[in-house]
């Protein structure tokens, strides 16, 4: 067996074959370092026994037994359930295990046993439900605090820490300190072996309680600085050109002219902040460090222009630039709309998607090679390795929380051999509103514009609430918008009675309700085929999983009033812009989320006229109906955000897959955000004083981030 480090497979360590190899693999557990900072999500704690009697009902419990009757399977029962009774001085219970018939030979009457569960009454008799327990001559004094980890299947707690030992053991001295030395003595931190230690076998909770917190403090600065040393680039080729007059300015110069002329094509003005954030870029792009720069705006502020235009500016500056979305239907507007504000400008624009057919694909590329194309847009189909640039400058992603960051880096750490610069400009569109303080440990490292004015000319958008599904104001709401010459948007939960919309984690909620109650897109379909109203008004349907082409051709469709209808799923929530769609209706709006409907209700309210979004729900529940009612009294996906996090408490509105992020393992996002800003400041502090502390901090900071960070930051 060669050397084991952190690094190394789990496979190598001793008890780890194969198959536990791969059941550990489900719980992203890959390295021994994955299996190291694995935490506990809970401890069963033996330090302090509760007494049968003082035990609530619905508490859990962690109690010392001796077992009073003989555990026997109920051969009957299809469970195989084993149940007995246990008990203390002060009363007994009965403990029920389902499935588990090796019970029966484990424990004996008289053995004295530590138990931890949930206690309930069941007809009068308190009870336990396969909790968790253990003959007390198998557990060390040392040990009363046991760590429970998140389980799959086939794998133990106790198998997981003795893995875990044997990894510490092996490997323990490798896991490098990356807090600085004043934060260590001021908050009287240990080396980071001995926190790992404390947090998978702790004497007390209070040990575990402070372990973790030092290994939070650690993962949130792995995030905020981490991320920025690891997305650093060395230096960006040479200063470019100034494109976009001051104002006030006579920039008489050509590309001045030019500039002038594409922005008088958008047929629009562009409003305050917009302008703002192009100049932002643009003063970005003038210094040869190379741009981070985060532009936030809420759903309908006008993104994409800032977008096209940044792309212009770079390829006025004779360079190229690409915008990366997360969908084909996506890509292919941002193309179209590019072209039509590029029109006439000389700046040759190209669309780059997966279905492309390989013959213009070839072709696409020789133009990406030899500088002919100087716009590019696309999906994933852009981050492949055979892709060469002549002159890649900068690299957009829009609505940023659908990429993996590891996606981007593809294009960022392109090479040039004979310069060694490795870096392009590098610009994020999102319209996920998050607290500053988030933002500052997400995008730690970048700079932000927000774009806070709506364009002019916006109507609000009138929200209201249908409490049935057989409401005729809706459909009279629908037929009069449509017999106006307006399109309607209907969203539904999901695709058919089968199958909700793949990996999409906006649905939420399932307790009590009926699945079979929730209408889908092909049921709406043909609910309102019957009506008759498809007659008159076309509609179709769109759902992720549909055939690439299809969806492309069904929006073409859809954007040139073709169809009147789009039945769809959520994937309509993501930068769908057709100005002319002023109707919203969404079934089952209790399944989604405030941001989800939030970001749903953008895709209406984009043109002059009025429009309307009707919520349906037949739902009882408190919460949802909380939900509806936030979304009829606000528009503002800040405010909205902030309520989210209110009533539903922190965790839910950002799902960290939605920033793509992975999963934190110690660290809370809300919770612990203010160490994450404080931590990151104290780093940062030493990495700008220079000096050997801050050579060795970030060296470690390099090398753990590889290892907690590194290959999870792929595709979501
Ligand atoms: P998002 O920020 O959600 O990506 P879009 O860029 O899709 O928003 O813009 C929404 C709509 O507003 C589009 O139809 C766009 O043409 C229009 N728009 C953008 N900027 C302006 C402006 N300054 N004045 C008027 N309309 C604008
Ligand atoms: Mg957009």
């Amino acid at each position: 067996m060669g050397k084991v480090s952190l690094a190394s497979p789990v496979s190598v360590l001793y008890g780890i074959g194969p198959a536990a190899a791969d059941r550990l693999a489900k719980l992203e557990i890959n390295t021994v370092y994955d299996l190291i900072t694995f935490l506990p999500w809970r401890y069963n704690d033996w330090t302090s026994v509760a007494r049968v009697s003082s035990c609530e009902s619905g508490n859990e419990a962690s109690l010392y037994l001796t077992v009073m009757s003989t555990p026997s399977v109920n051969i009957r029962s299809r469970a195989k359930n084993v149940s007995f009774m246990a008990g203390d001085e002060s009363g007994r219970i009965k403990l029920m295990f389902f499935n588990s018939p090796y019970i029966a030979n484990k424990f004996a009457v008289g053995d004295k046993c530590f138990v931890h569960g949930e206690l309930t009454y069941f007809a009068g008799t308190p009870q336990m439900v396969n909790p968790f327990m253990e003959k007390a001559d198998k557990v060390n004094t040392s040990e009363l605090v046991r760590p429970v980890y998140h389980m799959t299947a086939g794998i133990t707690s106790r198998q997981l820490s003795r893995w875990i030992k044997t990894a510490l053991d092996l490997c323990g001295e490798e896991l490098k300190c990356c807090i600085p030395e004043q934060v260590m003595q001021k908050e009287n931190f240990v080396p980071m072996a001995e926190a790992y230690r404390k947090v998978h076998f702790p004497e007390t909770l209070d040990e575990a309680a402070s372990a973790r917190r030092q290994i939070a403090f650690e993962e949130l600065i792995l995030l905020g600085v981490g991320m920025k040393l690891y997305n650093r680039g060395t230096s960006v080729k040479e200063v470019a050109e100034q494109v976009v007059p001051e104002s006030g300015s006579e920039l008489a110069k050509d590309v001045a002219v030019r500039w002038k002329k594409i922005v008088e094509g958008l047929g629009f003005t562009l409003t305050g902040d917009q302008r703002k954030a192009i100049i932002d870029i643009q003063k970005d792009m003038m210094t040869n460090v190379p741009m981070n720069r985060l532009v936030q705006g809420d759903v309908g502020s006008g993104k994409t222009a800032v977008a096209i235009l940044a792309m212009a500016m770079t390829a006025l500056m004779g360079k190229q630039s690409v915008m990366l979305a997360p969908t084909s239907v996506l890509a292919r507007q941002h193309y179209d709309n590019a072209c039509r504000i590029l029109k006439g400008s000389g700046i040759n624009v190209v669309l780059l998607l997966g279905k492309t057919k390989a013959s213009v694909k070839k072709e696409i590329k020789e133009q990406l090679r030899d500088g002919e194309a100087s716009v590019i847009i696309g999906t994933h189909a852009l981050l492949t390795d055979d892709i060469e640039f002549a002159d890649l400058a900068l690299v957009i992603a829009d609505e940023q929380h659908r990429f993996g960051v590891k996606q981007r880096e593809k294009l960022l750490i392109k090479k040039d051999p004979e310069s060694g610069i490795n870096s392009v400009h590098n610009l994020v569109m999102t319209a996920t509103p998050i607290p500053r303080t988030l933002a500052m440990v997400l995008y730690g490292d970048m700079k932000t514009s927000v774009i806070r004015e709506k364009p002019a000319g916006r109507q609000a958008i009138t929200t209201w609430f249908a409490a049935s599904k057989d409401s005729s104001d809706t459909r009279d709401a629908l037929v009069s918008m449509l017999e106006s010459g307006q399109q309607a948007y209907i969203v539904c939960a999901r695709i058919d009675e089968n199958e909700d919309e793949i990996s999409d984690d906006s649905i939420i909620g399932r307790e009590g309700s009926d699945e079979s109650e929730i209408t889908s897109v092909i049921q709406m379909k043909s609910r309102l085929d019957e009506t008759g109203i498809t007659k008159r008004f076309p509609a179709a349907v769109l759902y992720g999983s549909m055939n690439e082409q299809t969806k492309l051709d069904t929006m073409e469709k859809f954007l040139s009033g073709e169809i009147k209808i789009l039945i769809s799923t959520t994937v309509i929530e993501v930068g769908v812009d057709n100005p002319r769609a002023n109707i919203m209706i969404i079934m089952d709006a209790d399944r989604f989320g405030l941001s989800t409907l939030h970001q749903l209700r953008g895709r209406i309210g984009r043109g002059k006229e009025k429009s309307y979004c009707i919520l349906v729900s037949e739902s009882k529940s408190e919460l949802a109906l909380t939900r509806m009612r936030l979304m009829c009294e606000s528009q503002d996906g800040f405010e909205l955000a902030q309520k989210d996090l209110e009533i539903r408490g922190p965790g839910d509105f950002f799902g960290t897959r939605q920033h793509g992020i992975p999963t934190l393992r110690a660290a809370n996002l809300y919770t612990d955000l203010t160490i994450a800003s404080d931590a990151c400041d104290a780093v940062n502090a030493v990495l700008a004083k220079g000096g050997s502390e801050a050579e060795l901090l970030e060296k470690n900071i390099e090398e753990m981030f590889e290892l907690r960070f590194g290959s999870k930051m792929g595709v979501l």
